[in-house]
């Protein structure tokens, strides 16, 4: 079964400021697992490294329905690479015939709860996290600086 997985959590350097976020249980994942990286922040055209950006009035949710944009850190309104990237995403999810997604945490693309947006409780959806959910896709979120011992059991569930 095809699973996206957030590009930079396989040690792809597709990360904002060049580096990764490599989890080695995943890495050992990666012979037994028919697994589509993506990085929706370069899908959409960004270079990398990039400024880190943030959601503002609102999350990827209120980005997808127009209310809410993502603004780097430069001040440059991102918004149209954040949903053409999770656009593209979704694109590679329907041509594999991906139902799930392992996204990092955090990210104000990939993230579920990611604290770069403006909301009540202070987190909220990433752009293509929002995009992926709404499509039905499910998402598991991995937040590469823990022990998850979950993670394995979930990548066993796949
Ligand atoms: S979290 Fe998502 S957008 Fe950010 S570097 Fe990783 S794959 Fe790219």
């Amino acid at each position: 079964m095809p699973v996206l997985i957030s590009g930079c959590l396989l040690g792809i350097e597709c990360r904002y400021d060049g580096g990764h976020s490599r989890v080695e249980e995943i890495i050992e994942k990666a012979q037994e697992m028919q697994f589509i990286p993506i990085c929706p922040e370069q899908l959409g055209g960004l270079p990398t490294p990039r400024a880190p950006s943030n959601i503002v009035k609102g999350d990827g949710k209120g980005v997808l329905a127009g209310h809410a944009r993502v603004i780097n850190t430069l001040g440059e309104d991102v918004t149209e690479a954040f949903i053409k990237g999770a656009q593209e995403s979704l694109k590679l999810a329907r041509l594999t015939g991906a139902k799930k997604a392992i996204l990092k945490n955090k990210s104000p693309s990939c993230g579920l709860n990611t604290p770069y947006c403006e909301t009540d409780t202070g987190y909220g959806l990433g752009v293509t996290a929002a995009l992926l959910l709404s499509a039905g896709i499910e998402i598991i979120e991995i937040n590469p600086e823990k022990k998850n011992k979950d993670l394995i059991e979930n990548l066993r569930l796949l």
